[in-house]
């Protein structure tokens, strides 16, 4: 659906985008990430065909979006950051106007339906919460039926029940074989929707996998944490590893044979009638990969 190579994107001499690659297959939620100013809306942008790059390969649906016409624009969805509701309409006459534009649109009541505007598909948009609005965005974008979706922060300003329900509509487009490509910020947004990650810094893309295997999430150590037993001290545990994590008495173990330093740390704990709280196994979250990699020097 996406083929890049080698895109670069140069404002008056400053390169903001530096020599990607990208492949997006049919299909997939792709999942751009970074930090503020790494590179993404001006990708994006190009890729949607609102931005000349200035150097590189771009196919998006097998054109080039710089040439792409009429045809190619009904199949591509885009939900910008910033929104273009027409404030005057109710959220169905403002679908019925977008869906005149397309030779063969999606019903605007499934489009409602889908975005979870059915209980206020007759308010006007202007009285609509933000969240709201945002989703309208979402169903203008979904309007023309197209192929491939891109969500630039589309939760951004969400409560967290109206993520949920957004998260679902976006997993809604995968079973109905859309490509989506998500930009977000949101750690726990990634790692519900992403099939695949791809992480830009400053320009160049650090780091490429799914949710699981970003930065070699899946072979990293398990971080064992508790709170100590009241009492004890830290060189008393059974396992030379453990160190203090905090002030409140929380220790961290890091292992990579977590069967065996769990059962070390059980019999300890059972044999001095110890009661072990806050007990939590875990790998590291995206977040502290996704932090490793954009923060460490290149
Ligand atoms: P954010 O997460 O904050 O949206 P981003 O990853 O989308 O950031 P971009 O908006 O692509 O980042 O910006 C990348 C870099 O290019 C930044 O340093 C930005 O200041 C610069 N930049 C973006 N647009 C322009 C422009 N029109 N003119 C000059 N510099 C620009």
């Amino acid at each position: 659906m996406i083929e890049v190579s080698g895109l670069r994107m140069s404002y008056d001499g400053f390169e903001a985008v530096q020599g990607v690659d990208l492949r997006v297959s049919r299909g997939e939620i792709f999942t751009f990430l970074g930090p503020n100013g790494a590179g993404k809306t001006t990708t994006v942008e190009i890729l949607e065909g609102h931005r000349k790059r200035t150097a590189g390969d771009v196919r998006v649906l097998g054109e080039d979006p710089e040439r792409a016409d009429r045809w190619w624009r009904s199949r591509v969805g885009v939900v910008l950051q910033s929104s273009r509701v027409e404030p005057q309409l109710t959220v169905r006459e403002c679908l019925e106007l977008y869906a005149g534009y397309y030779s063969a649109p999606r019903s605007v009541q499934e489009v409602i339906e889908l975005v979870g505007l059915k209980k206020r598909s007759e308010v006007r948009c202007g009285h609509l919460s933000g969240g709201q609005q945002r989703r309208v965005d979402v169903a203008l974008a979904l309007i023309g039926d197209p192929e491939l979706v891109f969500l630039d922060e589309p939760t951004t300003g969400f409560d967290p029940a109206a993520r949920r329900s957004a998260w679902e509509m976006i997993d809604g487009l995968r079973q109905l074989g859309k490509t989506v490509f998500l930009t977000t910020h949101y750690m726990d947004e990634a790692e519900a929707l992403a099939d695949r990650i791809v992480v830009i810094k400053a320009g160049v893309i650090v780091a490429e996998g799914t949710p699981t295997t970003l930065g070699g999430r899946d072979r990293a150590a398990y971080q064992i944490t508790f709170s100590l037993p009241e009492g004890v001290e830290i060189d008393e545990l059974p396992v030379a590893s453990a160190r203090e994590l905090d002030q409140s008495g929380k220790v961290l173990i890091e292992s990579g044979q977590v069967m065996p330093t769990l059962r070390s740390l059980s019999d300890w704990a059972i044999g001095h009638q110890y009661n072990i709280s806050d007990l939590l196994v875990r790998r590291p979250a995206l977040e502290d990969v996704y932090l490793a990699l954009t923060e460490a020097p290149k």
